[in-house]
């Protein structure tokens, strides 16, 4: 097989560009270039097919939270694998990893919460939670509680559904998305659109369009506001401390589901096990993916109160279902992860200890030239770049965008960063060390300077 001959990279990436179509990619300029080629990887580190080690600042896409190379987990999916490689969770049937899991995610999860509906990554939890909050209303008589509200520049999948949640103009612009019966709001991204106001006032302001929202078209429309506790793929947008308090008082008082979209955010990417507990709401829905199982293998939830559960449980069949929801190789993997964030207190880690020693360096690039703000909560933080601090201005449209030049830097200089137009992203894995950290600021350094 590929990986066991000598092939040269340019070869790999002949083959590559002959026969595959990448997501997310402008495949022409790809196969111009040539796709880096990531043969292995141990820890926070990548190795490329030319020998280059790189950190991997973005935990492959802000999922492998317990880092690369967990003996652990592959030793239990094999031992899985062989007892039982697959069984549906179908039809009055269950095994053994699905159980496990359930209890398990029902004692890491925030009090609330007590069931979970396993799917196979964070596209199709939002698929089925489009599903579920209608079918929840409907089955309570009323039906006309359909619409959902979710927030512009929103990141849920790539699905019909998970696109169509999303807010990025981007992605609706293919595909004839969104579909009905969905609203998007204002995202609580004060660097941005906060204009004269504090962060406190734009962020009860940004709250309050949900209001706005619900009032002016009947809560009795309204089946539930979903959003991600900080928006990721958005930019890393950290809304202000008034945000999520407001948004929870809003949709109680209206009787709207509060969703979580903790995709990105859960199994400790905020130095809490999940992004609402960081921001001190309680939601009722909470869609899952990534970090449950570090990426080690694909596996998805959406998990729900009893209050939730038991609606759908009185309302007969539901009649939804992956043939892979809750595949008992992938369940195994994320029960070995889990017990390793929770043996090893990787998420207490964050909170106390890695997180606030790379937040200390990694807002002090904020007084670089180049850069308009520096953010950081957990391990997820953002540089905003700029070539004007006082104005926050873009660079004009001949400069290209800035970020992706500065991205490709970074990957010179032996990190992965994520560019979104002018900004530049961080999530490393959880268990990056303090050294690790320091080589990291220090290649961010690098790229700043040049980039400028
Ligand atoms: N929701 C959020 C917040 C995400 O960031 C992502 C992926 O980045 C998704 C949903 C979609 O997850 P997946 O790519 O596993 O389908």
């Amino acid at each position: 097989t590929l990986h066991q001959t000598n092939l040269t990279t340019a070869e790999l990436r002949a083959i590559d560009a002959a026969h595959h179509l990448h997501p997310f990619t402008d495949t022409k300029g790809l196969n111009a270039e040539g796709a880096r080629v990531i043969v292995k990887a141990k820890g926070v580190h990548l190795w490329d097919s030319d020998g280059n080690q790189i950190i991997d600042g973005m935990s492959g896409l802000w999922n492998v939270n317990i880092g690369y190379g967990r003996e652990e987990i592959v030793d239990v999916v094999a031992q899985q694998m062989r007892e039982l490689p697959f069984y549906n969770t179908f039809f009055k049937t269950t095994h053994l990893p699905a159980i496990e899991l359930s209890r398990l995610l029902a004692e890491v999860t925030p009090p609330q919460f007590s069931r979970v509906f396993f799917t196979g990554s964070g596209s199709e939890s939002n698929d089925t939670i489009i599903r579920m909050v209608r079918h929840y209303w409907a089955a309570q008589d009323k039906p006309g509680k359909s619409t959902i509200i979710a927030r512009k520049n929103g990141y849920h999948g790539s699905t019909i559904g998970g696109a169509s949640l999303g807010g990025m103009t981007p992605m609706h612009a293919q595909g004839g998305l969104p579909i009905p019966g969905i609203v998007h709001i204002a995202q609580p991204y004060w660097y941005a659109e906060g204009g004269d106001r504090s962060p406190e006032e734009f962020g009860l302001w940004a709250a309050r369009e949900l209001e706005r929202t619900i009032d002016e078209l009947g809560a009795d429309t309204i089946a539930a506001f979903i959003a991600e506790p900080i928006q990721g793929a958005g930019a890393v947008v950290i809304p202000p401390a008034t945000y999520w308090p407001e948004i929870q008082r809003i949709c109680r008082e209206r009787d709207i589901l509060l969703v979580s979209d903790e995709v990105i955010c859960g199994f400790g990417r905020t130095g809490e096990w999940f992004g609402c507990e960081y921001f001190g709401v309680q939601p009722d829905i909470m869609a899952m993916a990534k970090g449950i199982s570090s990426g080690y293998l694909p596996i998805g939830g959406v998990m729900v109160t009893e209050k939730v559960a038991e609606v759908i449980a009185n309302a007969g069949d539901f009649n939804h279902g992956y043939t892979y929801s809750g595949h008992p190789a992938c369940a195994a993997a994320a029960i070995a992860n889990i017990k390793i964030l929770r043996e090893e207190k990787i998420v207490e880690r964050v909170k106390s200890d890695i997180g606030p020693y790379m937040q200390k360096q990694w807002l002090a690039l904020g007084d670089h030239p180049m850069v308009g703000e520096a953010r950081m909560v957990g391990l997820i933080g953002a540089l905003e770049l700029t070539p004007n601090k006082k104005t926050r201005a873009s660079w004009p449209v001949e400069t290209g965008t800035v970020g992706l030049i500065a991205r490709d830097f970074s990957f010179q200089h032996g990190l992965v960063m994520r560019a979104t137009r002018d900004t530049l992203i961080i999530a490393p894995p959880l268990v990056i060390s303090h050294e690790e950290v320091d080589a990291l600021i220090a290649a961010a350094k690098k790229t700043l300077d040049d980039s400028w």
